[in-house]
């Protein structure tokens, strides 16, 4: 009996304390589990601590806000996802102490991270990861006389280069991110580019660094000797380490056996112990000893950085010229690539059809393709460069005598100067571009850092293609063949388990390669966590353990970026998509048949940071990100945790997240980032219809609908302009009324007009026009209700130019429905408009429109809104729609309007762009129309979003970065034109941010236009 009630009894407790089973194997588990528990708990306090110790910010938990940015700073350039303990932004170096002090305590990996556009995973960790790119971003000195300059690492290359421009000097090392990638993320990688083949890599171009090292102490490091007796601590210690080290004979010897042969040029695998090699004292004609050398291409795991000495280079000359020489094989060009070499190039960089395919399909890229001829397997670039044009083209042709004698190459175009930019960007928007391939199987980075001597490049690709051929793997080849490395980028479906071991057998067949021809695992890009993995099999285990001791000696507990160089954990593990079974169709409001689906439109997103530029390097693309220069106000970060959510098989509601709703909260839907990310990636699609889903599951906000129903209020509100226009137009009903909807007490309504476009239009005595030319005229809601008198002018000049204008019968564009994501109204308005305008809108009578939203609204959203029995009509009725500007250019190229009509008076115009015309139109059409008056100079302000965005700049949360959006370029740009400066701006919300902003007032072109009648 007893037994029995023992039994029962022990039942319970089993049940009650599930972890106590008699498995030792369970026990032993669930300790880990139970210990984990509490590890995480201790974790969160301990975070929580250090959070109050910085000054800069720390995101830790699992909060919305928190967590969107955990799972922003999850990947980087690379195939890899991991989401980080933490994110550091940093706001100074005893900051950068503190974390390090939290590291070493609490056994955490601390990572410094940039820009972010690693390739190889370098700053993808379960660790902390601290952004230095918003708060280290100064430059502090530059002297010209000893032609250096001192930064800290969040400084962008390219602006580093726009900012030393008048003062004659530049960095030489670049990359093809240089507009976003930061000094301290070069460092890290030792990054180099196009022109490495005349100013090398970072590390030949690093003076000085001055860093934090494992215990917290601040040390320069810079010339000087290694064995000297003035250093202290760890510093100390780690001099002295090298020291022996690389005095050791045996070691010497496997740096000298192992590392690549020296006519490698690029050799960026592992800790860069052959370069100390070549220093003073253990090469006695050697430079003097300079620590930095091994910093660079240290990928953050020996020391974190918080200032850079850099050494500078002048402006190189101004003429340029780029021979294309146009092959039949990718082995005839890397044969030419020979040639070229010695005729000493800038560059020598190739780009195979693939690439050349892409980019002739992209809408944006497509212009820069004008000087390929045929159809070439691929294209050698060679740069030269020279004081006259007669210089540089004699280099040319001297190349092209040569090759042609040899017998490479069908076509040899130069292009000269300018028109350089145009090849290079084929050759630089590549990699992005790749990410356009449809389905699963896409190009991935694996061995595309690989470098060989460049003589023994044909060869090694030869090989290379046997690899690829075995397993039947397609690849794209291009970049830097005059430095022996060509991007080759395998085609994998990295998504099944058959190609997750292809990824791993491509780069282990490949590392033979490597070692075949004493070539570098990577030249460029690092080995991160990516084939880091492999740097023993390329060096050897004995040289491998050198670098084990170099870590050691900086960095005993493994502080920093652990797992990188040494230790490496497979590098198949925590990729970014999921392997195996994949989530099921999603319904959607929009078509993304195009795009194959909306996951897979989030997936094109390839990191490459595109979306980070600054406004110096200006563009529509990302205006959010460039006012905050938050890592998650970038189209990146939205794609990003869009993906993690899609991506999840199991969830049934992928879209129902707080974290989407954070990361689109600043997103403008400007549509920058639809033709300016090399890949396409469409936020403001994604964002509306990630908010009607959200919606459905939680209701639209009062604020929303109010938005959303502009055309039915104002339809209401035009019956008593007055009434409206006494609230709106009285500061204090304004400030108190917006303050009720949720909108910006600062920011001003525009007035309502006395009558409505359409009556007017009803009303009015029509002139008898008879040339039989017809136009429609799309009556927007904006013009309709707010401008009027645009809308006149514009229909008054129509009908000078000799159309009969006629506003057909439609509904509104759905515009403000599409900006506040019920999508599923706008859809139903897109389908009757479709109705109602298809079979009227011909090509004889197209349709234009004066607002550039709502207009443009019927040319692209109409057509992934159509139900299937309206789409073909809906890509009719686009292919009839105009913008006034392009409607006015197309009546000028056909020798309709004279310049007769218009006033001679000389005028200056400053036109800024609505980011729909310039993502969707040209803003060539603008030049024409306002250059129709022959004395009219038009000039376009290099601004991107003006910061309105429709609502966006009106609500109150967002009114601030409204702002700062337009502070970047147009504010400053508007102040600072003289009085006579006409301001032209198509947008309604851009004329209204100039007003509010600037107190300036900017006209609509048709308003310009109407005004330089002559008579
Ligand atoms: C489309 C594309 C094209 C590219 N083309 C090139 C190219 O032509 N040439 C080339 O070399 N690379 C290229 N890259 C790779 C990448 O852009 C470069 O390596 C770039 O220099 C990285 O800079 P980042 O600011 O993004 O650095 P991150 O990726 O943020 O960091 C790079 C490394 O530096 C370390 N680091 C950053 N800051 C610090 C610090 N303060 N202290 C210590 N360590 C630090 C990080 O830990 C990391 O290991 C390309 C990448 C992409 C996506
Ligand atoms: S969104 Fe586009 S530009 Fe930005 S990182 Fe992704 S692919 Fe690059
Ligand atoms: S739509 Fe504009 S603001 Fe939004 S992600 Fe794209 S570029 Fe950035």
């Amino acid at each position: 009996m007893y037994e029995t009630l023992w039994a029962i009894i022990s039942w319970q407790l089993k049940i009650f304390r599930p972890f106590e089973r008699i498995d030792p194997g369970l026990q032993q588990k669930s300790d880990i589990y139970k210990s984990a528990i509490r590890h995480k708990h201790l974790m969160h306090t301990e975070l929580t601590l250090l959070a109050k110790k910085m000054d800069g910010v720390l995101y830790y938990d699992q909060s919305p806000e928190h967590h969107t940015q955990l799972l922003a700073y999850s990947t980087d350039a690379s195939v890899y996802q991991e989401k980080p303990l933490a994110v550091a932004i940093p706001q100074n170096v005893s900051d950068i102490k503190q974390l390090i002090d939290f590291a070493r305590q609490q056994k955490a990996t601390l990572v410094p991270r940039a820009a972010g556009t690693s390739l190889a995973g370098q700053v993808v960790s379960d660790g902390i990861v601290a952004d230095i790119s918003k708060h280290f971003n100064k430059i502090i000195e530059v002297n010209v006389a000893e032609k250096w300059v001192r930064v800290q690492p969040g400084v962008i290359r390219d602006d580093l280069n726009n900012y030393l421009r008048a003062y004659g000097l530049m960095f030489g090392p670049e990359t093809s991110t240089a507009n976003r990638a930061m000094i301290g993320g070069m460092v890290g990688n030792n990054s180099c580019g196009l022109h490495s083949i005349v100013w090398g890599a970072v590390r030949e171009n690093l003076l000085e660094v001055n860093a934090v090292l494992s215990d917290g102490s601040e040390v320069v490091f810079k010339n000087e000797p290694v064995d000297g007796n003035d250093h202290t601590g760890l510093k100390k210690e780690i001099y002295k380490g090298l020291y022996n080290l690389l005095s050791d004979e045996n070691n010497q010897q496997l740096i000298k056996q192992h590392f690549p042969k020296e006519s490698v040029v690029r050799r960026n695998s592992g800790y860069a112990l052959d370069s100390l090699l070549k220093m003073q004292p253990f090469s006695s004609k050697g430079e003097s000893f300079n620590i930095c050398k091994l910093i660079a291409g240290s990928e953050g795991t020996l020391a974190f950085i918080t200032e850079i000495k850099l050494q500078l280079i002048n402006q190189p000359p101004e003429k340029t010229a780029l021979v294309c020489i146009h092959c039949n094989s990718i082995d005839e060009a890397l044969r030419a690539n020979i040639v070229a070499l010695k005729h000493n190039p800038m560059a020598s960089e190739l780009v195979d059809r693939y690439i050349m395919n892409f980019t002739r399909a992209h809408p944006e890229y497509h212009k820069n393709c004008f000087f390929i001829e045929g159809d070439p397997a691929a294209i050698l670039m060679v740069e030269f460069m020279a004081h006259t044009n007669g210089d540089v083209n004699l280099l040319a042709q001297q190349l092209v005598n040569e090759l042609q004698e040899k017998g490479y190459g069908y076509a040899f175009p130069v292009l000269l100067n300018g028109d350089t930019k145009y090849a290079w960007d084929v050759r630089k928007a590549g990699l992005g571009l790749l990410r356009n391939l449809p389905g699963d199987i896409q190009p991935v980075n694996l061995i595309e850092d690989c470098a060989v001597s460049p003589e023994e490049l044909p060869e090694y690709v030869i090989d290379l293609q046997r690899v690829l051929d075995k397993y039947k793997v397609n690849a794209s080849y291009y970049a830097h063949a005059g430095a022996g490395e060509l991007h080759v980028e395998p085609m994998i479906n990295l998504k099944t388990p058959e190609g997750v071991k292809l990824f791993r057998t491509i780069l282990a067949e490949t590392v033979e390669l490597v070692k075949k021809y004493k070539g570098s695992l990577s030249g460029e890009h690092g080995d991160g966590r990516l084939r880091g993995e492999y740097i023993s099999t390329v060096v050897g285990n004995e040289t491998y353990q050198l670098f084990k001791e170099v870590k050691k000696l900086f960095d005993p507990h493994n502080i920093f970026n652990k797992g990188k160089i040494t230790d490496t954990p497979p590098m198949d593990g925590h990729l970014r998509v999921s392997v195996g079974k994949q989530p099921g169709p999603l319904k959607t409001s929009f078509d993304f048949s195009g795009q194959g689906s909306m996951l897979r439109l989030a997936e094109k997103c390839s990191g490459s940071g595109d979306c980070r530029r600054s406004e110096i390097s200006g563009g529509t693309m990302c205006p959010s990100y460039m006012a905050t220069r938050n890592e998650k106000d970038t189209t990146r970060a939205r794609a990003n945790i869009l993906r993690q959510f899609l991506s999840n098989p199991e969830d049934v509601d992928p879209l129902n997240h707080q974290e989407i709703k954070e990361v689109m909260d600043l997103c403008l839907s400007c549509k920058g980032c639809k033709t300016e990310c090399p890949s396409g990636v469409d936020i403001t699609k994604m964002k509306a219809e990630f908010l009607q889903q959200y919606y459905d599951k939680n209701g639209i906000p009062f604020r929303a609908k109010l938005i959303g129903n502009f055309s039915s209020q104002m339809k209401l509100a035009s019956l008593v302009p007055w009434g409206y226009n006494l609230v709106f137009g009285n500061s204090m009903l304004r400030k108190l009324v917006n303050q009720v909807v949720g909108f910006h007490p600062d920011r001003t309504m525009p007035l309502l007009a006395s009558t409505t476009l359409a009556k007017w239009f009803k009303r009015r005595m029509k002139n008898d026009i008879d040339t039989g030319k017809k136009v429609h005229f799309f009556c927007d809601e904006f013009t309709n209700y707010y401008d009027v008198e645009i809308g006149k002018k514009a229909i008054l000049l129509l009908e000078v130019l000799g159309y009969e204008v006629i506003i057909p019968d439609h509904e509104e564009s759905g515009r403000t429905y599409l900006s506040k994501g019920m999508v599923k109204k706008a859809a139903r308005i897109a389908n009757q408009n479709i109705r109602l305008l298809s079979d009227i809108v011909t090509e004889e009578i197209p349709i234009v429109g004066v607002e550039p939203s709502t207009i443009l609204t019927l040319r692209d959203e109409y057509i992934d809104l159509a139900e299937t029995s309206n789409k073909e009509k809906a890509r009719e009725l686009a292919s009839h729609t105009f913008t006034i500007e392009e409607f006015f250019s197309n009546e000028a190229g056909k020798g309709h309007i004279s310049k007769e009509m218009f006033t001679k008076v000389k005028r200056t115009i400053a036109v800024h762009g609505h980011c729909y015309q310039k993502v969707l139109s040209s803003q060539h059409h603008s030049n024409i129309m306002l250059s129709m008056p022959e004395n009219y100079q038009v000039q376009f302000i290099p601004s991107g979003c003006c910061g309105m965005a429709g609502a966006f700049g009106y609500e109150t949360e967002h009114y601030e970065v409204s702002q700062q959006v337009g502070e970047l370029v147009l504010f400053p740009a508007v102040r600072s034109f003289a009085d006579d400066v006409i301001i032209a701006a198509s947008g309604t919300s851009c004329r209204h941010q100039i007003k509010d902003g600037t107190h300036k007032i900017a006209l609509h072109p048709v308003e310009i236009l109407w005004d330089a009648l002559a008579g």
